[in-house]
C-alpha cells in the first residue's frame, strides 16, 4: 500500500515534471532521425491527415467551431506559467497533433479535435479546453531528449565535440557552433525548407542559427551579468549546453527581436509560413520544437 502511494507520488512528480519543464531541460520523436540524422520517415503520406472536407465545413460541428472561434482570441490562462489570452500561439502545433490543417474556427478543425479527444477519451466535444492542450503540450514536450533526460534533476554533460557552422548560417554572421551530426541535419531540414517555402528562400536569414551551443560557463556569467537567467533555467541547466539545440530565425513582428517571447512576437512568428513548415516537417529531420519560443528546435538523432 505505502509503495503504491510511492509510485504514485513519483508517476505524478514526473507528470509534473514533463509538463513544467522549459527549453532548458528534451524527449524523444515519433519520426526519430537514423544514422547522421538521415530522416527515416518519408514525405507524409496522403490521407494522413483527418478526413475532413476540402473547404473545412461539416455541418455536425458548427456549435463546436463557434465556441473555438469565440475562445481563440479570448480564453484566459497560462498554459506555460504566465498568463496569456487566447490560444492562437499554439494553432499550428494543435492543428499539428490532431492532423488537421483546417483554421482554428472551422467545422473541420472542430471535427478533427472531436476525433483526437475521443482517442485520447477526453470526451469528444471538438472544443479546445486547457485540458486537451496541456495533453498536446505534454506529447510535444515528451518529444524532446532532453526534457526526459533532465526530468529527474539531470543534467547532460558537455558535448565532446561541437563543430562550427558556416558564417552564413550564423544570424547576422555570428558564430556558432552544433554537434557535428545535428548540423548535418540541419542543412538538410534548410535545404528541405527553402526548396518548399518561397519566403525562406527568398530572405537568406530566414533559418539562421542565433543560438547553438552555449557552455554552462558563458551561460552562468551572462545570467549574473546581465540579470537575465530565464527563470533560473539558463544559469542551472540551458538545453543548449548539449550541442543539439538550436534557436532559428523563424521571422520576427516589426519591433521585436528574433528572441523576444511577448506574445504579439510569438504569434507573428506562429503565423510565418517558414514555422508552419517546420512543426509539419521538423520532425522528419529529428528535430522537435519546444512549444513556448518558435525558434527553439532540437534534434532528437543522439542523446543530450
Ligand atoms: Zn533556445
Amino acid at each position: 500500500m505505502k509503495f503504491l502511494g510511492v509510485s504514485a507520488a513519483a508517476a505524478v512528480l514526473l507528470l509534473l515534471l514533463v509538463l513544467r519543464v522549459t527549453s532548458c531541460a528534451p524527449l524523444h520523436p515519433q519520426g526519430a532521425p537514423g544514422p547522421d540524422g538521415q530522416p527515416l520517415a518519408a514525405e507524409e503520406p496522403p490521407g494522413a491527415l483527418q478526413p475532413v472536407t476540402a473547404d473545412c465545413r461539416d455541418p455536425g460541428w458548427t456549435a463546436a467551431a463557434q465556441a473555438n472561434a469565440n475562445a481563440l482570441q479570448t480564453l484566459a490562462w497560462a498554459p506555460f506559467g504566465r498568463p496569456e489570452t487566447g490560444w492562437e500561439i499554439y494553432v499550428p502545433l494543435i492543428q499539428h497533433e490532431i492532423r488537421t490543417t483546417c483554421p482554428a474556427n472551422s467545422e473541420g478543425f472542430a471535427a478533427a479535435l472531436g476525433i483526437w479527444q475521443r482517442a485520447q477519451q477526453q470526451g469528444g466535444d471538438g472544443i479546445l479546453s486547457e485540458t486537451a492542450f496541456l495533453a498536446m503540450k505534454s506529447a510535444a514536450q515528451t518529444r524532446r531528449e532532453f526534457v526526459r533526460f533532465t526530468a529527474f534533476g539531470a543534467c547532460p554533460e558537455t558535448p565532446d565535440l561541437i563543430t562550427a557552422a558556416q558564417i552564413a548560417e550564423g544570424y547576422g554572421g555570428k558564430p556558432v557552433w552544433l554537434r557535428p551530426r545535428a548540423l548535418a541535419a540541419y542543412r538538410r531540414m534548410v535545404a528541405a525548407a527553402r526548396a518548399a517555402v518561397p519566403e525562406a528562400a527568398a530572405d537568406p536569414q530566414m533559418l539562421t542559427i542565433f543560438s547553438g551551443y552555449r557552455s554552462p560557463a558563458a551561460d552562468a556569467a551572462r545570467c549574473q551579468a546581465e540579470g537575465n537567467c530565464d527563470g533560473i533555467v539558463r544559469a542551472r541547466c540551458s538545453a543548449h549546453r548539449t550541442g543539439l539545440a538550436a534557436d532559428i530565425d523563424v521571422g520576427h513582428a516589426p519591433g521585436f527581436t528574433v528572441d523576444s517571447s511577448a506574445d504579439p512576437n510569438r504569434l507573428y512568428m506562429t503565423r510565418t509560413a517558414t514555422y508552419r513548415w517546420l512543426v509539419a516537417n521538423a520532425e522528419r529531420f529529428g528535430f522537435v520544437n519546444y512549444p513556448f519560443e518558435p525558434w527553439h528546435w532540437e534534434w532528437t538523432g543522439e542523446p543530450p
